[in-house]
Formats: C-alpha cells, structure tokens, sequence
C-alpha cells in the first residue's frame, strides 16, 4: 500500500517537472492515465496536496477556476492568460530591486513577496487577427 502511494506520487511529480504549463489536477490526470490506469481525480489531488505540504510543488490558486501546479519551487513569477488560461514562467527580471524600494519607501518588513502579470498570450493575439468576430 505505502509503496503504491509512492510509486503514484512520485510518478505525478515527475510529470509536472517534465511540463513547463503549470497543468491544472485534471490536466495533470490525463497525463498520468497511461502509467496509472486507475487513479482517480482525487487521488491525484490528495497527492498534489501531499506534495504540496512537503514543499516539493507550488499550487498557483486561481480564484473560481481550478488550481495549476508548478513543480519549479524558486521564486520566479508568473503570467497567465485571461483568454486561453495559458501560464508561463516570467524571468530575467531584477524584481530582487522593486522588492528592496517597496520596503524602503513603506518602511515593512517584507519577507517574500510574489507578482503575477494578466493579459492576452501571443497564440491569442495572433488568432483574433485571424478571427475579428472573436
Ligand atoms: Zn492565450
Ligand atoms: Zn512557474
């Protein structure tokens, strides 16, 4: 039993390193079928929150929609799409700076701190030229 809990764990989260798109539970489920036959949505969610408790991935919360799970721990933000849901990893910016002036002017404390950027994906932007009706 402890052994195919871990084997399920451990294939979830070796799925989740190998995709950059910050899938989603169910997304997450389709992926793995292949190799567990018969997990079901819960058990995928009862593991994704075990590896959340230990640190081992991050769980992007989305307000109403479904939460999108990242197994890239360190700090790095994030850019989603209104339009597809698409997120991607935002890097190469010295937010280390904004972190140190926004401490400076208000005089907080601040210990950790996370920015996230909204707006409309180049995949999207490119199909509504194609489509004005959209
Ligand atoms: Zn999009
Ligand atoms: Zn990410």
């Amino acid at each position: 039993m402890l052994r195919r809990t871990t084997r399920q764990r451990t294939i979830i989260l070796e799925e989740l390193k190998r995709t950059r798109v910050h899938p989603s539970a169910e997304q997450l489920h389709a992926r793995v079928k292949h190799m567990l036959p018969s997990i079901s949505i819960s058990t995928v969610y009862r593991n994704l929150d075990v590896l959340r408790r230990e640190g081992l991935i991050v769980e992007l919360s989305q307000g109403k929609c479904s939460s999108r799970y990242d197994a890239d721990t360190s700090r790095h933000h994030h850019f989603i799409c209104t339009h597809c849901r698409m997120i991607e990893d935002i890097c190469g910016f010295d937010f280390g700076r904004l972190n140190e002036e926004v401490s400076r002017k208000t005089g907080f404390d601040i210990r950790t701190y996370s920015i996230s950027f909204s707006g409309i994906c180049d995949a999207c932007k490119k199909n509504k030229q194609q489509c004005p009706m959209t």
